[in-house]
């Protein structure tokens, strides 16, 4: 069985925005791009332009005095720009919504502004200034896909940085309101197409509503076409006429024809959810979902704020595959994710530290891999580059003996403190306790845990690593457990600092509070949570291996290098037969050898059935080592699901990670 997805754009860094700053009749500078020969505003009316043609021609500030859905009002618009468009959507959102409301904003740019631009362009408007620095300040790298930016308590705005038909046909989401915006028809003929008009009706929600500037032929036989029914209303200052208009009846999505395993669940938005797990999956998720307003009763066995100083510092960093795949995509997004959300919640960096992580090449076959990757593809430098081992030892401040890649925006992370800091969330409740089983019925879910209480939740997320083996619910999904030891070592004076984390077997973050972590040892199908001296050893000698400098050094300041003196902590990981996370519905797995059962005989059968899942059951497990990559990304995914919110990643990328994946899979294989 193969299915095709949509084509996603290679890994590769957008050409930015080519400006240049005119003066308009004020005397004022504004930005021009050189590329479309077109203006982005006019300084002198640019924003009551904005708040005639698309929050007027919308009609947003009545429709948005009137919002009483759990589920926030989502604004589409094709061309973000400088983000004009979007604050003053957001400031007439903050002028006219009831209190609860919420907004969510959906915007393409293929050509992103550099952020020195961005701040420029926006300085323009004053009394936008503090929304303008929360976008300048989370401004994300000129990297093709979905980047997730938390304007507020409130508002969220995804910027699909590519192409905007091609993006909008990426999107999982449905859109209230479009701006469609974009250099004029006659400059820019490539976007406005029907193909985009298409997109945006296959995305709209019924009743959708556009409003844009231009009165274009193409425009309107376009919009018909697609569906929308369109009117000329009175346009801005000279320009005489503008459209507006609506969808009555966006067509049906066909897209999980191929996969209809993969067929989200209808949405139930809850207001209390249990969470089983507050390790990082779970505390990301349980904090993602309290600040939509859900209640949230975080479960777990153990007590991390109980642990105390741990000193233990985990890795943010990702490998990617020479060929791109949707599992390096996954990780890529998670990456770039995290490192903006880590600087969200956590300003100050106490919880972490954006170090930057080289991965050594420390024989032939990576050195190979590497330069192949690095062929490959074409990411931004602050992203990922090469690095000779002169370069590697300078960004390090030790001397290294190998090539690298060097990822200067990837970081450090006190996981446990992390977790602790989630936990705390308003709207979550932290409860100790160990669930033994789950029971779901149509009002909902019933948890029972080892002490014989009971909690009750509208809905569940497991993410409980390997544990969640233990539910019959999600018994059918393979998780293996995967034992890891990281070694501590107190360091003495003197000894020396080390620049980024070094990755090769494993990994060594900059030593911080006077101890130095290294590891961990990688041991599938070993669930002994005990230390051992065994791994301790294992260690040193990949630590050797790594960074022999570092470890002569080290001696020298007369650190205490033997196994039998090294202090430790074991974690129990989990991981999937094919290494992406589960995020996502819970699959009836029992359901869909019946409803699927046809495949084992011919995989080109597929039968028109959506598939079942265990209603308000969701995973976040099987993230291995790179926790800290994927989890935030796939607390946001659950979270928006469940709320009913455009997702922060491509469809494709949400079908990789379903938890059903190999579900379908082995029935196909007749297991
Ligand atoms: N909405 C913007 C604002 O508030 O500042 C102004 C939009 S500006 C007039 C047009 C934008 O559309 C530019 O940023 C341009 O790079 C972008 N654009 C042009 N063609 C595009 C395409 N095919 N896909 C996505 N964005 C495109």
């Amino acid at each position: 069985m193969s299915v095709s997805y949509p084509s996603l754009p290679p890994l590769a860094g957008l050409e930015p925005a080519r400006l240049d700053w005119l003066s308009d009749d004020t005397g004022e500078h504004a930005p021009h791009s050189t590329q479309f020969d077109d203006v982005y505003f006019s300084r002198h009316d640019g924003r009551a332009e904005t708040e005639h043609v698309f929050l007027a021609g919308n009609d947003l500030p009545r429709r948005l005095a009137a919002w009483r859905e759990r589920r926030p009002f989502t604004i589409g618009e094709t061309g973000f720009g400088t983000g004009l468009n979007m604050l003053c959507a957001w400031a007439c959102f903050d002028a006219h919504a009831p209190a609860g409301a919420r907004l969510h904003l959906v915007s393409t740019e293929r050509y992103p502004l550099t952020r020195d631009d961005l701040a420029r362009a926006l300085a323009a408007w004053p009394d936008l200034a503090r929304r303008a620095e929360r976008l300048v300040s989370q401004w994300p790298e000129p990297v093709a896909g979905v980047h997730r930016l938390w304007l507020d308590e409130r508002v969220t705005l995804d910027l699909h940085f590519g192409d905007a038909t091609k993006r909008l046909a990426l999107l999982e989401g449905q859109v209230d309101a479009w701006f469609l915006d974009g250099f004029a028809p006659a400059k820019n003929p490539e976007m406005w197409q029907n193909e985009l008009f298409a997109a945006m009706a296959a995305r709209s929600r019924p009743g959708a509503t556009f409003a844009t500037f231009t009165c274009a032929g193409v425009v309107k036989r376009g919009l018909a076409a697609a569906g929308f029914a369109w009117r000329k209303v009175p346009g801005f200052g000279r320009k005489r006429e503008m459209l507006a208009g609506e969808i009555a009846a966006p067509p049906a999505d066909t897209r999980r024809g191929q996969t209809p395993w993969f067929t989200p669940p209808a949405p139930r938005p809850p207001r209390r959810v249990a969470v089983i797990g507050a390790g990082i999956a779970g505390a990301s998720t349980a904090a993602a979902l309290a600040r939509r307003g859900i209640e949230v009763t975080l479960i777990d066995r153990l007590d991390r704020a109980e642990l105390g100083a741990t000193h233990l510092q985990g890795a943010l960093y990702v490998k990617l595959a020479v060929e791109t795949n949707l599992q390096s995509r996954a990780y890529l997004a998670g990456l770039l994710h995290s490192r903006r959300w880590l600087a969200q919640l956590d300003p100050d960096q106490s919880l972490w530290r954006p170090s930057g992580v080289l991965q050594l090449a420390l024989d032939e076959k990576e050195r190979q891999r590497q330069a192949r990757f690095l062929a490959n593809h074409s990411l931004p430098e602050s992203v990922v580059r090469g690095l000779d081992a002169e370069a590697a030892s300078r960004a390090a401040g030790i001397r290294l003996e190998a090539p690298a890649l060097d990822y200067p925006d990837a970081a450090w992370v006190r996981p446990l403190e992390l977790c602790v800091r989630l936990a705390q969330t308003p709207g979550v409740s932290f409860r100790r306790g160990e669930v033994t089983a789950l029971h779901g019925d149509a009002a909902g879910w019933s948890l029972t845990l080892a002490d014989g209480e009971r909690i009750d939740a509208d809905q569940v997320v497991i993410a409980a690593a390997g544990e969640a083996a233990r539910f019959a619910q999600t018994a059918a999904l393979p998780l293996q457990p995967v034992r890891g030891q990281v070694s501590q070592l107190a360091l003495p004076e003197g000894a020396p600092a080390l620049g980024r984390v070094v990755c090769a077997g494993g990994y060594v973050p900059p030593p911080a509070d006077g101890v130095l972590n290294f590891g961990a040892t990688f041991a599938p199908g070993d669930t002994d949570r005990a230390e051992r001296e065994a791994d301790h050893a294992a260690n040193l000698a990949e630590l050797e291996r790594g960074l022999p400098h570092f470890v002569a050094a080290l001696r020298e300041a007369g650190a205490a290098l033997a196994p039998e003196r090294l202090t430790g902590r074991v974690g129990v990981r989990a991981a999937s037969p094919d290494k992406s996370p589960y995020a996502g519905p819970v699959p009836d797995a029992e359901a869909w050898r019946e409803d699927y059962a046809v495949l084992a005989k011919d995989a080109t059968r597929i039968p028109d059935a959506p598939g079942r899942h265990h209603a308000g059951l969701w995973i976040s497990a099987a993230h291995g080592s790179r926790g800290m990559a994927s989890a935030p990304l796939c607390a946001e995914l659950i979270a928006s699901r469940m709320c009913d919110e455009p997702l922060p990643l491509e469809w494709p990328l949400v079908d990789h990670l379903h938890p059903g994946r190999r579900v379908v899979r082995d029935i196909v294989r007749g297991g």
